[in-house]
């Protein structure tokens, strides 16, 4: 049933405010602007009747002033939808009102405007529906076909054993349900190991593909899975193991484990030059040229209980540079009929109230923000702003000087000064020769786990350099650059002030959202600043909202941390491999980072050769990881972003790979860990104990060692690509083929007799994670072909751009037409 509106007398308590304050409504100052609805103690008349379906009930937009107009209309009993956005004259709400309703409301002096559009059409949304259902219906009268995209098993934690399974049905529906089945090992019956229910998976409103929402522990790794779907579908694969590849066990001198607490960067920066000076031959220190804004903030204070008649203060200094010495009192003057008026001496600043005849104080919120901010000598040191964007007719009441402060906790060991991010550059030779590897952690402030891990590897590679030769290898192979704390700021302020700080520090509120109870909410998040498939061209997964957690930032690359990471990758073009470390949930991932809504439409696809490539390098780094303690990273946690996570605008590894084709990848440090006890799998959090904080940075710095491994092959790869055509399907009027290759590499081909060069046809994908795509001719057709691994080299040394034939080259015979 519908709630009816209710009049003023019968008003909710309304505790929309952050400010420890209820009102009664009742007290409420009277609405300043012409848009303003005095109050009014009649009651609106309900006029819908339940029997009526249509009654021209719409959602209507409704604009008020302020936050004030908010809750009256609440008070009211208005039907308001979750829902509010700032426009120029206040703030927009949806209101669901009947023609009456709207006709009192506008009565009341509200401003009741058109209705929200996709909820007008009513009638487009019924013809929609019978359209979707009656699809679902024919789809349900015929065999959905079921492609497989993977079925792996594993082991982690104390070597238990999980399966995994995703198949995507060609019906999209959610009716649709698929159902494994396995058996318990090679020879035994199908069904022998088990059964479960696959989840539908989708994203942005387009369905992905059937999968576990979690690996599913079985007791014998099976070697067939079946599922089958309730349209009718089926197939059945055969189950391959997902990491554990073996590897070469550490030489018996090398050395790990230097780290025994979470650090803050002022002390992982200390660190870092530290082993800098101690390593002087085969280091040196990068200082990024973009001072942060620092450790630091305006002084503030708040004055009042109420919203309306509550300011605030910030200092035009920062609190270490003197904002923290500016004192405001607010003085009731012993005179009657007193003008409002500002004083300043040295730092302090006095208000001295208006009074009336009778020595009340008349001065109202923003008279005394309009004085402050009008003496010259006052607004030197200080801005005044109602609260978040009141009228503020409210009555300030007397207050004793009070000193206004910036509410930084760190020890002054802490510097408040711009930050100089520091990277350590490790090789033993340094001159751009050699290929290089960018390794960052910390771009968000509370994942503390990660500047631990870029320590770890540092520490690792410099110690164990004198005599373990393979850490001899690297060092001398390749070009690495450190960079432990990407937001030391914040890091800082998680640090000290609040621990679930995520963003820089830099307040790039307006006043009027920038009162000090706002504080933990500013900041950029500095990885959706950067300046490929932005929010500001137009991607998903960020937000122009200064207090939201995935605050994009005013401009692309506003942040001077960010135009650090830029300037490092193009001061030093022989960097090929970036790794952005964060935390937690235990992922491994590879651009593109983010999409479009609509459609879902992301940012270019890496090739089909690139994208295998990443597998391969995948299970090589995973490997490494689960070393350490048998952590498995899940197949359905590896892949290119929001594949497995969400689309993230302008990130710092789409910045790498779309920019300078820098292969960009993402961990997250901190997997689920497998409680036996309960079977369930339990997040690890930003802030684990430390024991459990220390595990994952061993674990990761695996992974770390194991990219530079990884990056090493690919700088010393000379040997060639080999391929082959296959033909998988044909009949009297066609043939259907593709290629295989013994490495991940890119196909090039002609159909049409001619030389294939690197701007020939590219064999690519069928689908997302769904393998090579298939060729079909309806003629006898001459293919011509060579394929191109990562590092470049081209199959039989053919060179693309010069005139020699040694391509490969065969025959697809079509039947009947020879
Ligand atoms: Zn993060």
């Amino acid at each position: 049933m519908r709630s009816s509106l209710t009049g003023v007398g019968r008003a909710r308590a309304v505790a929309a405010f952050v400010l420890p304050v209820v009102l009664a409504l009742g007290a409420s100052p009277v609405l300043a602007g012409s848009a303003a609805p005095a109050l009014s103690g009649e009651e609106v008349v309900p006029d819908r009747q339940p029997s009526t379906a249509q009654d021209g009930v719409a959602l209507l937009r409704v604009v008020v002033p302020d936050q004030a107009a908010v809750d009256r209309l609440n008070a009211l009993g208005v039907d308001l939808a979750e829902y509010r956005r700032a426009v120029d004259d206040g703030i927009e709400v949806h209101a669901v009102l009947s023609p009456g309703e709207a006709r009192e409301l506008r009565g009341k002096g509200f401003d009741v405007r058109d209705a929200v559009p996709n909820q007008a059409g009513f009638a487009a949304n019924q013809a929609e529906r019978r359209i979707a259902m009656s699809a679902a219906a024919t789809a349900a009268q015929r065999n959905d076909t079921l492609t497989p995209l993977r079925a792996e098993w594993f082991t982690s934690t104390d070597d238990r054993r999980f399966l995994s399974v995703e198949v995507k049905s060609s019906a999209t529906d959610a009716e649709t349900v698929l159902t494994a089945t396995w058996d318990s090992g090679p020879g035994t019956p199908p069904g022998s190991g088990g059964t479960a229910t696959l989840s539908r998976f989708t994203d942005a409103g387009q369905y992905m593909y059937h999968r576990f929402d979690y690996p599913l522990p079985v007791t014998q790794a099976p070697a067939r899975v079946t599922v089958r779907s309730s349209r009718g579908g089926s197939v059945t694969v055969p189950v391959t193991k997902w990491l554990g590849e073996r590897r070469t066990p550490p030489g018996r001198h090398y050395v790990s484990d230097f780290v025994d607490h979470y650090m803050d960067p002022t002390e992982v920066t200390r660190r870092i030059t530290g082993l800098a000076a101690e390593f002087p031959r085969i280091t040196q220190v990068v200082d990024l040229p973009y001072r942060t804004n620092g450790y630091r903030r305006a002084a503030q204070a708040q004055f009042g209980t109420a919203p309306a008649s509550t300011f605030h203060v910030t200092s035009t200094a920062y609190g270490s540079q003197g904002g923290n010495d500016v004192s405001l009192a607010l003085v009731r003057p012993e005179a009657a009929s007193a003008a409002l008026k500002v004083s300043v001496t040295g730092k302090d600043v006095v208000v001295g109230l208006a009074t009336d005849a009778s020595g009340a104080i008349t001065s109202t919120a923003r008279q005394v923000v309009e004085a402050l901010n009008a003496d010259p000598a006052a607004s030197a040191l200080l801005r005044a702003s109602t609260y978040r964007g009141d009228q503020g007719d409210g009555l300030v009441a007397a207050a004793p000087a009070t000193r206004l402060t910036d509410g930084l906790k760190a020890p002054q060991s802490v510097s408040r000064e711009p930050f100089q991010m520091k990277a350590l550059r490790i090789g033993a030779k340094r001159d751009g020769s050699r290929v290089g590897v960018f390794l960052y952690c910390q771009e968000h402030a509370r994942e503390w786990v990660t500047p631990l891990v870029c320590v770890e590897t540092a520490e690792r590679l410099l110690r164990n350099y004198a005599h373990d030769p393979r850490t001899r290898k690297i060092i001398d192979d390749l070009d690495i650059f450190v960079l432990p704390t990407a937001n030391p700021d914040g890091a800082h302020y998680s640090f000290y002030d609040y621990n679930m700080q995520r963003k820089n520090m830099t307040n790039h509120c307006p006043a009027r959202s920038a009162d000090p109870a706002s504080r933990n909410s500013w900041g950029v998040d500095l990885n959706r600043n950067f300046s490929v498939g932005s929010l500001f061209d137009g991607y998903s997964g960020a937000s122009s909202d200064c207090t939201s957690a995935v605050f994009a930032g005013p401009a692309e690359l506003s942040e001077p941390e960010d135009r650090n990471q830029v300037w490092l990758t193009r001061k030093y073009p022989n960097i090929r491999f970036a790794m952005n470390t964060h935390s937690y949930g235990g992922y491994f991932m590879w651009p593109p980072g983010s999409y479009k809504e609509a459609g879902r439409e992301t940012l270019p696809r890496v090739d089909l050769g690139t994208e295998n490539y990443f597998w391969e390098a995948s299970r090589h780094i995973l490997s490494a990881v689960q070393e350490r303690r048998g952590t498995a990273i899940w197949p359905g946690r590896t892949g290119p972003v929001p594949d497995v996570l969400y689309s993230a605008a302008g990130n710092s590894a789409d910045e790498h790979w779309y920019n300078r084709g820098i292969i960009g990848w993402d961990f997250e440090v901190g997997a689920d860990l497998y409680d036996a006890a309960t079977g369930r799998f339990q997040p690890v959090g930003f802030q684990p104990p430390f024991t459990e904080g220390h595990e994952e940075a061993m674990e990761f710095s695996g992974g770390q060692i194991a990219i530079l491994e990884v990056a090493r092959a690919y700088a010393n790869d000379r040997r060639r690509p080999d391929s082959e055509l296959k033909v998988t399907g044909r009949d009297d009027s066609s043939a259907t083929f593709t290629f295989t290759t013994d490495e991940p590499a890119n196909v090039y081909y002609t159909l049409d007799g001619s030389r294939p060069t690197l701007n020939s046809r590219k064999l690519v994908s069928s689908g997302v994670r769904e393998g090579a795509q298939r060729i079909t001719v309806n003629r006898t057709t001459e293919v011509h072909w060579f394929s191109v691994d990562v590092a470049g080299n081209v199959e039989r040394g053919y060179r693309p751009g010069g005139t020699d034939r040694n391509y490969r080259r065969e025959r697809v015979e079509v039947r009947g037409n020879r």
